[in-house]
């Protein structure tokens, strides 16, 4: 597969997921986190999907499309393990996770931290969608849309 085609399907997935997700999110109260702002596409489809609701994103840099920049409030700068420590307890809806790398000895890393971040954002029952596997305890794997291959895309619910 070449690589267009692999982030065709990854992008697919992601759109995929998130409607999935879209419903069970909007029945619980509580922010959605973007971790990895990128581009702001994903960014932008979540405030689509979830209009009223306050959407924080976070990322080591300030590189979005202009019209999918959140505004300074909720705009985290920094290295994601450090600034989202401080939103524990938040009590997240959804937290969307796209910060794997797709070289595996880094993405090892980010795994090693990711879970356990990701579990003490997230309200009871509050959903994560990564990227990445998230092995945690306190995360119960969901199963995908049909449209997504396994392994594509994560889902978890927190217990
Ligand atoms: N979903 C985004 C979109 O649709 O545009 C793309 C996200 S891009 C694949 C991943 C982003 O996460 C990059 O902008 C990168 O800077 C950021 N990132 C990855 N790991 C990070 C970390 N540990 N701390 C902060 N930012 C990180």
């Amino acid at each position: 597969m070449s690589r267009l085609d692999s982030f065709i399907r990854r992008v697919t997935a992601q759109r995929d997921v998130l409607n999935h997700i879209s419903d069970t999110v909007r029945e619980l109260p509580g922010p959605v986190l973007e971790l990895g702002l990128g581009n702001g596409r994903t960014y932008d489809h979540l405030r689509e999907r979830f209009p009223d609701r306050r959407i924080i994103a976070f990322d080591r840099a300030s590189h979005a499309y202009k019209a999918s920049t959140p505004d300074p409030e909720n705009m985290i700068i920094g290295e994601i393990r450090e600034t989202a420590q401080s939103f524990t307890g938040i009590d997240a809806a959804l937290v969307h996770a796209d910060i794997g790398t797709g070289y595996p000895d880094q993405d090892a890393i980010t795994q090693t931290w990711l879970p356990q971040l990701a579990a003490g954002l997230l309200a009871r029952h509050g959903i994560v969608a990564s990227g990445l596997a998230l092995d945690h305890p306190a995360l119960e794997l969901l199963p995908l849309p049909a449209s997504v291959k396994p392994g594509r895309y994560f889902l978890y619910r927190r217990r």
